[in-house]
């Protein structure tokens, strides 16, 4: 990835973050993107103090035009796109379908779904200008099992899924791979809202008998962006400790 531009959202903060760094360390180009510009400018401080290249961007990615003037940031900035990784997401609303409101039902399917279909939307075109990139689309476990008390979470990922698979369709020919990534129960600060009991509880889902760490996801999402993985498209690759085999 030395010298190509990745776009990462959500990178202030857990498996952008690590990511991002990750991008960074072997010599990419990196447009850290978050809706929290503080956080976002530390990711990109910590990279440039560790002689890595990074610009921040702040953009809210449920807004379309938001994600189109990323798109344009990055190109301006470094002349091409190579790569993204739409990763931004939330936790969303915890409730039974029945409780669980309008709004926060929408809320997480504008943040974890829609969102995507807006960066690709605009990552595509730039990326067949410079014939051809690797998107890496951030779904979940919940992309391929339910999770009660989370159905607009689950929903969205799974959503995620056939999206990336739609996509992949249309432009792998086109040399644009394009694929999802399922991590399982990760220490980030989307789980601040868990106790610690609800943790262990988590942790006895998990195979390998721990939660995961951000930075092994960055890895996988990092083979998934480079040249390493060029006959993989259109896939769902879980990083979840064996999670789904239960
Ligand atoms: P995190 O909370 O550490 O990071 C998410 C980042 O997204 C934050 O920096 C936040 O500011 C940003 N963000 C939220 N809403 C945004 C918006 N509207 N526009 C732009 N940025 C926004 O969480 P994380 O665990 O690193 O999550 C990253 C991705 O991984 C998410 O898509 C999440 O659903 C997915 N994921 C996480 C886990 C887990 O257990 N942590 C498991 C499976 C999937």
């Amino acid at each position: 990835m030395k010298n190509k531009t990745v776009i990462i959202t959500g990178a202030a903060s857990g498996i952008g973050k690590a990511t991002a760094e990750l991008f960074a360390r072997h010599g990419a180009n990196v447009v850290v993107s978050d809706i929290q510009e503080a956080e976002g400018n530390a990711t990109t401080d910590s990279i440039i103090a560790a002689g890595g290249k990074a610009s921040f961007f702040k953009t809210d990615v449920a807004k379309p035009e938001e994600m189109e003037a990323l798109v344009a940031f990055a190109v301006k900035t470094y002349g091409q796109l190579d790569a993204a990784v739409n990763n931004a997401g939330i936790g969303g609303e915890q409730a039974l379908i029945a409780d669980m409101s309008i709004d926060g039902w929408k809320k997480v399917i504008d943040i974890n779904l829609n969102s995507l279909f807006y960066g690709m939307k605009y990552q595509i075109p730039a990326m067949l200008k410079n014939g051809g990139g690797s998107i890496v689309n951030i779904s979940s476990i919940l992309g391929a099992v339910g999770f009660a008390n989370s159905a607009g979470y689950t929903a969205a990922k799974h959503g995620v899924v056939g999206l990336t698979q739609a996509a992949a369709l249309e432009y792998s020919a086109q040399k644009i791979r394009i694929n999802a990534v399922a991590p399982g129960f990760i220490e980030t600060p989307l789980l601040d809202a868990l106790d610690a009991e609800m943790k262990q509880q988590l942790v006895a889902l998990h195979p390998i008998g721990r939660l995961g760490k951000s930075e092994e996801v960055a890895e996988l999402i990092f083979w998934l962006s480079s040249d390493k993985s060029s006959f993989v498209t259109g896939g769902y690759y879980p990083v979840d400790g064996g999670y789904l085999a239960r």
